[in-house]
């Protein structure tokens, strides 16, 4: 056990996923009560059955991170269940399409963007408040690599991410001041099914040119791999637990250089 979350109430978006199912289980690992929200019942399930095996509590609320009730009912859940929520991995996202953008379809950009925007922003909108109130919570917003840099055949993706980034800066300074702390985690390419759906639509369907993807996106990874899920909950773990005390509203780059 690196950190003590012991007492410690999180909620973890997309915590059916990869990236969230790591992140879910290393938080009840070490201490915390975890609520995994997620789209995905099956998926979301898995990881609190993982969690329950392990002899950690975890609960799962089935969510569309674009709608507002559903945000507003994780929230109000959490609280039902255990009193507070003193750690909020922001996490839900989607891929999009992999397409020039003079091709992306209109209605592909603005789903995308209700997702990986709207659904970060309601997040932070209604579990802040709750934060504030007691006067202290951390925050981890899943950004991306692709919130730093140019994102050819993936421009919603892209954006969206450069959005996570904008609020993360503006919710970690909003709310510094009340002990609160908001950061964002850069993560290059992670092995999880985002990005099998990506080399596969790099692919254009084909497996042969999907593994060719693959390896073109390993080679220009200065380590030479995907990272695992689980060294970015490492990180994850870093930035909500006190000993990133000091550290707020900034983006942590997680890409093997
Ligand atoms: P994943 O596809 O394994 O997990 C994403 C999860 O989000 C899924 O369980 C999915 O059901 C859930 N989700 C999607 N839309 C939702 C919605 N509307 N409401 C609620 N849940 C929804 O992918 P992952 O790699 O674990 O991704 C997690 C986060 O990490 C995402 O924000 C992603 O953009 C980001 N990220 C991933 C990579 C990578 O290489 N895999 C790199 C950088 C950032």
């Amino acid at each position: 056990q690196a950190f003590d979350f012991t007492e410690k109430v999180a909620i973890v978006t997309g915590g059916g996923g990869g990236i969230g199912r790591a992140a879910s289980i290393t938080l009840s690992e070490n201490g915390a009560k975890v609520v995994v929200v997620d789209l995905s019942e099956e998926a979301g399930l898995l990881t609190v059955n993982k969690i329950k095996e392990n002899g950690g509590e975890a609960k799962f609320v089935k969510a569309d991170v674009t709608k507002e009730d559903d945000i507003k009912n994780y929230v109000q859940k959490t609280i039902d269940s255990y009193g507070k929520i003193n750690i909020f991995l922001n996490n839900a996202g989607w891929e999009g399409k992999i397409m020039p953008l003079i091709d992306y379809p209109t209605e592909v950009f603005d789903q995308l963007m209700s997702i990986n925007v709207r659904g970060v922003f309601l997040g932070l909108k209604h579990v802040l408040p709750h934060m504030i109130e007691q006067k202290s919570g951390a925050v981890v917003n899943t950004a991306s690599g692709a919130g730093l840099l140019a994102t050819p055949n993936m421009v919603a993706y892209g954006a969206s991410k450069h959005a996570v980034l904008g609020m993360t800066k503006t919710a970690g300074v909003e709310v510094a001041p009340h002990g609160v702390r908001v950061n964002a985690v850069c993560p290059g390419v992670v092995n999880t099914a985002m990005m099998r759906s990506i080399e596969s639509g790099f692919g254009q369907g084909d497996s042969a040119a999907a593994e060719t993807a693959r390896k073109q996106l390993e080679a220009t990874t200065p380590d030479g791999r995907y990272a695992e899920p689980q060294e970015i909950a490492n990180l994850m773990m870093y930035l909500v637990s006190d000993l990133s005390s000091h550290i707020t509203g900034q983006e942590l780059v997680i890409d093997g250089g």
